[in-house]
């Protein structure tokens, strides 16, 4: 098995071009697939070769020994670099440099560590500059190549040559990099050496291939760096990838003025606009861009102009190199069908390719793109529907700053990701996820981030940096988490002494409240009010095509009016689960719903329940108006009862004074009430056999509604029925009977009849198993999966958050079972559930109602097994939709 595959030059040289392992992203990591990929498809990439992700795995397992092939087989893909660029590594008249880039299966953005112009020590130096005549150059790429290396292989603190690198520009009075000269920077590589002896108590070393050989294993052991195990987590991503290692040979866009190195989008990953996006620096290396070290300048005039920005754009500035990188990016796009997210170097005046990848986007840009490309006849209509991450179009159903609210805007940054956030201003990642953790909104602000900060970026709302560009650290990590973010903000300064921040001429404190509007890169002080937002347009559109697409149909959780209303705009078709309890809870209610659970008989409790029914007439006919014939379930009371009783002194008194009854008998039943397990004690199905003039009483007030508001004239009403915590056929048998006669007593006092379903949840693994027995008495079946799931695994969800991260952690649970279905486990049962009930029942309808209903995966699930209907809450609609046209694609 091959441990290197070459790209790039010439084919001839019998290596293993077109190997199709060598496209393989599992194999050769994202970067060095696709860089294998823009060769094959005749583009301009430097020549290199690809060390496999398999060896990286092997490496780390193996007590990090390089084995004898891979030393082989590096030794003759450094020689086809060689040949392809006519130079040799180590030469010191006219020396190879290579970089030594990371690249795991997917990019993980800053989160490995690439080393620029290895090859170079103090003889290749002095070649550089005899051979590309430019000495400034040889000193600026070695002096970089120390650095780099230095932090990255060696270990030694960036700041250090930072440090003295702000001491030799201040010394001489200069404000940017480009300003030291070749003595400067011969200078500051003696500096930058004696730090490293210094450190480190060797000097650095000048042996190019131990230089080689210690970049390789630092890339390798930058997979198991705590910053990208935690990338990992937070993305899902399995610790045992490992990531590939792409050595290639070095091209210069620090070359002077007719060179320069860019990062470029095929199209605005902000928007989705079909337009070129995209930011470069003239005279640097890559990372000077991506590190917001200099502000970066436009790529295209138009941007430019409309930014107002001083600096020519490349298309000004270099329209030739600019004209074929327009050619490429055209290429790029028609070659893999979707939105490149580009790296690129112009060495005097010469383009050259050096990455290209599918481009992180908004869930805004990601629509846009998809029902684009799919106009454009790019892609087709089922490609469209799959580009788009269900979970990502949360980001656009959520509110977004009122636009006739005043501002009181302090600065302005770059638009670096869109959507509003409020919150309190914290200056470093630790206190934004301690904040955080208190349940508070935080505002990160930082000069700007870096991976170190991944944590901090994740629990914030939104994010602020003082520097960087659309392409900075900030700026990539926050659209791929949905976080709105301003970077760059240049008026903004921070006093981490002081715990203060500068913003133009206005003094804040770690605390204070700011909104940002990351669309349009504003800074505002204070809460700025919010409004739902409008979905049309290509929202509609996907929509659309999703609906055209997908077998199961979408209901919605919800018991108010209100969320009716919001489901129904997103496209519910009906109600999975309504939960009559939150009912009980408004505050003319509660009082009544507390009388009867302390009644000592029955009749106490009709007398109570007797004042509820008119109530809870009402709500029904308000949900059945609303929702318009669509069908609604709803459950009768599941909770157990002492959820509703009082807790406080005040309250206990309050109630005697209403019952005329003394303090201490209702303590005392209240104390009788009392459940050492409340979830699995007296509660659903339960108080219904026990207590049945419950039952009645919501089942008459649902059969009075629906035959009123059907006799308003609107479409006919069809409740279903849902009684809830079912384990046997009996319980349903008689609670079925008991519905049944509490709708022909309605139908006989009303002189008419509405059609109704009775049905159960299966939220309890015996009721799984003996589905076919249950379905006798059943017309449909709602897997109540957060039951399920807390009875199947023996864990309650209430308690989980205690010890259920660890068992993520170590993957004993892939994803946590309260928002991924257990497949495996939990659904089995409702497989099973579904078979048995279908084989007694076959019209019998299906459907899901835990919180699973709205998680994609877990969607997936419900399509395989056949289910009618997902049901998910109310702002999770759009997200059911679109998940279930996939999984049905
Ligand atoms: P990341 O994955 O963090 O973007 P990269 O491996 O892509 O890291 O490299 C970091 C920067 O170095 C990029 O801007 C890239 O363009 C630049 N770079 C990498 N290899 C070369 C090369 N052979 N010649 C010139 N620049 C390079
Ligand atoms: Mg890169
Ligand atoms: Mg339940």
């Amino acid at each position: 098995m091959n441990t290197v595959y070459n790209f790039g030059g010439p084919k001839s040289d019998g290596a293993a071009h077109d190997d199709p392992r060598q496209k393989d992203k599992t194999v050769t990591g994202g970067k060095g697939a696709n860089l294998a990929e823009m060769a094959g498809i005749g583009l301009p990439v430097p020549p290199g070769f690809t060390i496999t992700t398999e060896e990286s795995v092997r490496y780390l397992n193996e007590g990090e020994a390089f084995s004898d092939k891979l030393r082989a087989d590096v030794a003759a893909a450094l020689t086809h670099i060689e040949r392809a660029v006519g130079k040799n590594f180590g030469d010191p008249a006219d020396p190879m440099l290579v970089s030594v880039r990371s690249g795991a299966r997917v990019s993980m953005p800053g989160m490995m560590d690439t080393v620029l112009n290895l090859g170079l020590n103090d003889a290749t130096v002095a070649g550089l500059a005899d051979i590309s005549g430019d000495a400034r150059f040889a000193w600026d790429s070695y002096r970089r190549f120390i650095q780099m290396y230095s932090d990255v292989v060696l270990g030694l603190d960036h700041g250090l040559f930072e440090e003295a690198m702000e001491i030799a520009k201040e010394d001489r009075g200069y404000f940017t990099d480009t300003e030291l000269s070749a003595e400067d920077l011969q200078e500051l590589v003696g500096q930058y050496k004696s730090i490293v002896e210094e450190e480190r108590g060797a000097p650095f070393p000048q042996d190019v291939h131990e230089q080689l050989w210690g970049a390789i294993a630092a890339v390798f052991e930058s997979w198991d760096a705590d910053r990208a195990k935690v990338y990992r987590r937070l993305n899902n991503i399995p610790g045992d990838w490992g990531t590939a290692v792409n050595v290639q040979a070095m091209v210069f866009g620090n070359m002077g003025e007719t060179s320069a190195t860019g990062v470029a989008f095929t199209r605005d990953p902000s928007t989705g606009e079909r337009s070129y996006y995209g930011e470069w620096l003239v005279n640097a290396q890559g990372e000077d861009v991506v590190a917001g070290i200099r502000t970066p300048q436009y790529l295209t005039k138009a941007r430019r102009v409309a930014a107002g920005a001083d600096l020519p754009s490349m298309e000004e500035a270099m329209p030739a190199a600019y004209e074929e990188l327009a050619r490429v990016f055209d290429l790029l796009e028609l070659h893999y069908k979707d939105m490149q997210d580009i790296e690129f170097t112009v060495e005097r005046g010469k383009l050259w390719m050096l990455q290209t990848r599918s481009g992180k986007r908004t869930a805004k840009a990601a629509l846009k793109m998809a029902v684009d490309m799919a106009g454009e006849g790019l892609i087709d209509e089922e490609t469209a529907i799959l580009r788009v991450d269900p979970m990502a179009l949360d980001q656009l159903l959520h509110p977004t700053l009122d636009p006739d609210a005043p501002r009181d805007i302090l600065a302005k940054g770059l638009p670096a990701s869109p959507g509003a956030a409020s919150g309190k201003i914290v200056l470093d990642a630790d206190t934004a996820e301690l904040w955080a953790g208190r349940e508070e909104a935080v505002i990160l602000v930082r000069v700007e981030t870096s991976p170190e900060d991944i944590h901090g970026m994740h629990a914030a709302k939104g994010i602020l940096t003082a520097r960087g560009g659309m392409t900075s650290h900030a700026a990539v990590v926050a659209r791929g988490m949905g976080r709105p973010c301003v970077s760059g903000a240049s008026a903004v300064s921070i006093n981490l002494v002081n715990r203060t921040l500068r913003i133009g001429d206005r003094e804040l404190q770690e605390g204070d409240i700011i909104t940002l509007d990351g669309a349009k890169g504003e800074i505002m002080a204070g809460q700025v009010p919010t409004i739902e937002p409008a979905l049309d347009g290509d929202f509609g559109v996907l929509m659309e095509w999703a609906d055209k697409h997908r077998r199961m149909g979408v209901r919605t959780n919800a018991e108010t009016p209100a969320d009716c209303r919001t489901a129904r705009g997103f496209g519910a078709e009906g109600i999975g689960l309504c939960r009559t309890e939150h009912m009980f809870f408004d505050a003319g209610r509660i009082s009544a719903v507390r009388a009867m659970i302390l009644a000592d008989d029955e009749t106490g409790r009709r007398t109570a329940l007797a004042r509820l029914l008119p109530e809870q007439r009402g709500d029904f006919g308000e949900i059945f108006r609303t929702m318009a014939g669509l069908p609604c379930t709803i459950r009768l009371l599941d909770p157990p009862l002492h959820e509703f009783m009082p807790t406080r002194d005040e309250e206990f008194a309050d109630l005697a004074n209403d019952l005329g009854v003394a303090v201490d008998h209702l303590k005392r039943r209240a104390d009788e009430l009392h459940e050492f397990n409340p979830m699995l004690g007296h509660r659903g199905c339960r108080l219904g056999i026990t207590f049945p003039e419950i039952y009645e009483m919501q089942a008459r007030a649902i059969f009075e509604a629906a035959c009123d508001v059907t006799a308003e004239g609107g479409d006919a009403v069809v409740p279903e029925v849902m009684i809830p915590l079912v384990a046997t056929r009996k319980e349903l048998e008689i609670l079925r009977k008991l519905v049944d006669r509490a709708a022909e007593q309605v139908f006989t006092e009303k002189g008419a009849r509405v059609e109704y379903l009775v049905g159960t949840m299966i939220e309890l693994p015996r009721a799984a198993l003996m589905a076919g027995e249950i379905a006798h008495e059943a017309k449909f079946f709602s897997f109540g999966t957060n039951d399920l799931t807390q009875t199947a695994l023996g864990v309650s969800r209430d308690d989980a958050g205690r010890f259920l991260g660890p068992y993520v952690e170590q993957g004993i649970y892939a994803r946590d079972p309260f928002v991924s279905l257990d497949i495996d486990g939990v659904g089995q049962l409702v497989e099973i559930a579904a078979e048995r009930g279908r084989a007694t029942t076959p019209e019998i309808k299906l459907g899901i109602c835990g919180e699973h209903g709205g998680d994609p995966e877990s969607i997936a699930f419900c399509e395989k097994v056949g289910l009618d209907y997902v049901s998910a809450s109310p702002y999770r609609v759009p997200i059911a939709r679109l998940a279930a046209a996939q999984a049905a694609l």
